[in-house]
């Protein structure tokens, strides 16, 4: 099932699959609204895993009517109890909730893999740590909201309608919830349909957590559900991540009212090695940089730009080293790519990749035996790739890596920038001068330095031009749930 990697692989790896025998998977789940699991109106859908293609258990859908009561369910919470209680105790509710995820970060890690088909190393070494990070730093916040830059007493928004994707379903969860409450708002959430389950537990955990009733409220859906959820007139603030379409079509909705929005969306993130970059570490931030996660990674290193006099070498090694990624069973916690999270996905990444080759860029991928069920896809890279192609313009969201060269920085500034998008770059030079040189030129929200994809709860995060606007984490994430009280202005 695991890929044979290259021939040179004198050992192999003994398989090391990780039980899933701690999660206590239901048969179907409810709509989680005013603190208790209901059933839905809508038409109930199956939850799969994406590695195996099993049926992992059934989920309501919300309609318009649920999305209603969900609604009313976070206004009541609101007024009556959480916008009044002082921030020293919604802390209490947020260490709480950090600290049950810790307690239970394996079974959210297992179940995060089964329902997404990310390898569990990455579930447990960074998806399920960041999540307790971004509770506990938003807990240390909640009773200092006058240092938020907002005047002396800013206000909570109110009831916050968030809409998330499938690619960090419990991260996203938390870089949505967290700040939210922190601010004193309440929130109705909406995970992906592919992967709703792990919202599901978290839903649990705020009930462990004693929550009050109302104050988080997760319907599960698709599209339909999401529009409903922020186009209710009852909704204050709309937080959304996802992909540039959707993001547009939320703008379009929520124009001519006063609902505050944020929208994280897509991008295509120009990964640049310049000719004194350490080339051994920077092949390391290429791999972590695209075949992350699949490559579901909207800030990803999707477009490498190497400096010609090194682009040799420096493809020499990377291939090499892409030879000995291992892909196959997300259990296993030797996986270093899991499978890809949909159908859908998958059909979107071969589409993309055939328009590379059709276009005439030249096609790599190491030898890899792919399991016959599931949805898989080897770790590929395109050279003799040009700025007008398909996969050098387009979000691939995959395991597909598009390489450009260049060879002055200014050739390189040029071809970074030029794209619709401006979520990431990465940088990679000995000279601390060029790094900030670049990062004053690059137009990416988040520019990495000989590292890439490295993310901080206490690190605002979010794009230029069509990768959305509005930043989540750090203070800035918590501006985006307040206003400034009325007598101070905003500052
Ligand atoms: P998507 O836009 O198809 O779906 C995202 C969410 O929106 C899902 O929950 C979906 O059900 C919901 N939705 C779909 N149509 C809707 C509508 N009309 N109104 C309201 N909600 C609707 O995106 P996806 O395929 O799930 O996720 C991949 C995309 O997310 C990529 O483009 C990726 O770059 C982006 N992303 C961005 C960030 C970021 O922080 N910028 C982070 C992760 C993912």
């Amino acid at each position: 099932m695991v890929p044979t990697g290259s021939s040179d692989n004198v050992f192999a790896y003994a398989p090391a699959p990780e039980s899933r025998a701690i999660v206590d998977l239901q048969p179907s789940y409810g709509l989680f609204i005013d603190g208790a699991f209901v059933d839905g109106n809508g038409t109930p859908f199956k939850s799969i895993n994406p590695a195996t293609e099993e049926t992992l258990a059934e989920v309501a859908e919300a309609d318009e009517r649920d999305v209603e009561t969900a609604v009313k369910a976070a206004r009541r919470a609101h007024t009556r109890v959480w916008s009044r209680m002082p921030g020293s105790e919604r802390a209490k509710y947020l260490y709480r909730i950090a600290r049950i995820i810790q307690e239970r970060a394996r079974e959210l890690a297992v179940l995060e893999s089964l329902d997404n088909g990310k390898p569990f190393r990455e579930t447990r070494d960074i998806d399920v740590p960041v999540v307790a990070a971004h509770f506990f730093y938003y807990a240390g916040w909640a009773d200092k909201l006058h240092y938020a830059g907002l005047g002396t007493s800013p206000r909570p928004l109110g009831v916050a309608a968030q809409v998330i994707p499938w690619n960090f379903p419990l991260l996203m969860l938390a870089w949505k919830v967290a700040p939210a409450l922190a601010a004193g708002n309440t929130v109705v959430l909406k995970p992906a349909e592919t992967t709703p389950l792990t919202a599901l537990l978290f839903a649990e955990i705020c009930q462990q957590a004693d929550l009050p009733a109302g104050v988080v409220n997760i319907i599960t859906g698709a599209g339909a559900t999401g529009e409903a959820l922020v186009g209710h007139p009852g909704v204050d603030k709309v937080a959304f991540t996802g992909s540039t379409a959707v993001g547009k079509a939320i703008a379009r909705t929520v124009a001519g009212t006063d609902k505050r929005v944020t929208l994280e969306l897509g991008g295509k993130a120009a990964n640049i090695v310049f000719d004194d970059a350490p080339v051994d570490q920077a092949v390391e931030g290429i791999v972590d940089g695209i075949f992350f996660n699949q490559g579901h990674v909207c800030c990803a290193g999707s477009r490498l730009l190497v400096q010609e006099s090194v682009a040799d070498e420096v493809l020499a090694k990377l291939k090499r080293r892409v030879e000995t990624l291992r892909v196959g069973d997300p259990l296993d916690k030797n996986t270093d790519v899991g499978a890809i999270n949909s159908a859908e996905q998958l059909a979107r990444i071969h589409e993309l990749s055939a328009s590379g080759e059709a276009e005439g860029a030249e096609r790599w991928s190491p030898a890899c035996d792919l399991p016959s069920t599931g949805f898989w896809f080897a770790p590929t890279i395109f050279t003799n790739v040009s700025l007008a192609h398909r996969i050098a313009r387009e979000e691939i969201f995959g395991p597909v890596l598009s390489v450009l060269t260049f060879r002055t920085p200014s050739e390189a500034v040029e071809k970074a920038n030029n794209t619709p998008y401006g979520l990431s770059a990465g940088v990679w030079t000995d000279k601390g001068s060029r790094i900030l040189s670049m990062a004053n030129q690059l137009k990416a929200g988040v520019v990495w330095a000989n590292t890439f994809n490295k993310f901080d709860p206490t690190s605002p995060f979010g794009g230029f031009k069509e990768s959305g606007y509005g930043r989540e984490g750090g203070r800035h994430g918590l501006a985006a749930y307040l206003a400034a009280d009325e007598q101070d202005g905003e500052r």
